[in-house]
């Protein structure tokens, strides 16, 4: 970066907050430089850009909002005090409203997000095993919501979320999910709501939208999303601090434009050609074996490349090897939270980069250059 110098990362891991999330293409940064030279009346543009992504993904009414974890606050609350300003104005005291409901397996990185509403988290299941009649057990008149991580990634130890949609709507208690990762499939931005019929469904806009970093999108029915803009910013509310600024509501929108003419089957093709050109290009190395990885870690549907590393044969173990990666020049990010393996992501990488993962592996992994015979 030419202001402040800190390393260039290539990143073949995630869209990870840490490393920056996702690079915005021209279009959005177009729509957030227009935003940012002109003074509006924020509401009627949050408003008008809510109705425009409502149109956009076929939802009732939609909502920009800072990222998914603030889509999380914001939903929470939305379910359990609505629209009325005194109930909002005295947050973060509770009306009758008190418990968010949702799996154990569900209890993620990001539910400290629910735990600042103040409402209490009611766990279901033991994680590993549930029954449809545990869920009705403890939905009662203080559930505001229960709330469901979507996904391949935590499908384990939970009910489908059609079950858990049924259950909880015949007792009147509306469905959030997060489904801030679920991107691809592009119809995902649907179908959580209008063909499931979830009561409102979080994105990521900083994920593989390739919106504004400090995005996210809130899509659903039009009353909870009223109830969500009444807590949120400009309010002076507890959502206050969970501001959105005009910028990353226009770059949302552009981002959300752009996504749907993506040629997706075009862009999956290419992922799926990088994979098979890295494991063609890395199976000789010793101790390594290449092998196509689906779905992603976050459970969506994009292959990755595994290389498992047997540390008795390989130049470095997998550790070790994603460490080097990390303090060579451009540092390369790799997962390597699974022991003895390492993978590479195609989806994050920008034209050129692939090729130099490839020559970085074969100088750390090669077989090291034989002395000349005597
Ligand atoms: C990334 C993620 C979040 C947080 O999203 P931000 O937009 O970074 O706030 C929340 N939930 C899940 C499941 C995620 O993967």
């Amino acid at each position: 970066m030419s202001i402040i110098q800190v390393p260039r990362v290539i990143n073949a891991f995630a869209r990870l907050t840490r490393l920056g999330g996702s690079l915005m293409p021209p279009e959005v940064l177009e729509a957030m430089r227009v935003a940012a030279g002109a003074y509006v009346d924020l509401h009627a543009f949050q408003r008008a850009c809510g109705e425009r992504l409502a149109a956009l993904t076929g939802n009732e009414a939609a909502y920009v909002c800072t990222g998914a974890a603030a889509g999380l606050f914001l939903t929470g609350l939305a379910c359990a005090v609505g629209a009325d300003p005194q109930a909002i104005a005295r947050l973060p005291e509770l009306g009758g409203k008190t418990e968010l409901v949702l799996h154990r397996a569900h209890h993620i990185a990001y539910t400290p997000s629910l735990r600042l509403t103040g409402l209490r988290l009611v766990a279901l299941g033991n994680g590993d095993q549930i029954h449809a009649s545990q869920l009705e057990a403890v939905l009662s008149e203080r559930t505001a919501a229960v709330v469901y991580v979507a996904g391949a990634a935590y499908a384990r130890g939970v009910l489908p979320l059609p079950e858990t949609i049924a259950i909880a709507h015949a007792r009147g208690v509306p469905v959030i999910v997060d489904a801030a990762a679920q991107l691809p499939p592009v119809e995902n931005l649907w179908r959580f709501t209008r063909e499931l019929g979830a009561d409102l469904a979080i994105f990521s806009g900083g994920k593989d939208l390739c919106g504004p970093q400090a995005s996210g999108l809130i899509v659903g029915r039009a009353d909870l999303i009223g109830a969500v803009a009444a807590n949120g910013a400009p309010h002076q509310t507890l959502g206050r601090s969970m501001k959105v600024g005009k910028e990353e509501m226009a770059g949302l929108v552009a981002a959300v434009e752009r996504y749907l003419t993506l040629d997706h089957a075009a862009r999956l093709a290419g992922f799926e050609r990088t994979v098979s050109e890295w494991g063609e290009a890395l199976s000789d190395l010793p101790g390594l074996t290449a092998a196509r990885s689906f779905p992603n870690e976050a459970g969506q549907p994009t292959p990755r490349l595994k290389l498992t590393i047997d540390p008795g044969v390989a130049r470095l173990d997998a550790a070790a090897l994603a460490r080097a990666l990390w303090d060579g020049d451009p540092r390369i990010a790799v997962d390597d939270s699974e022991p003895g393996a390492v993978y590479l992501t195609p989806d994050t990488l920008e034209p050129g980069e692939a090729d130099i993962i490839v020559e970085r592996l074969r100088a750390l992994m090669g077989p090291l250059p034989r002395p000349p015979a005597l």
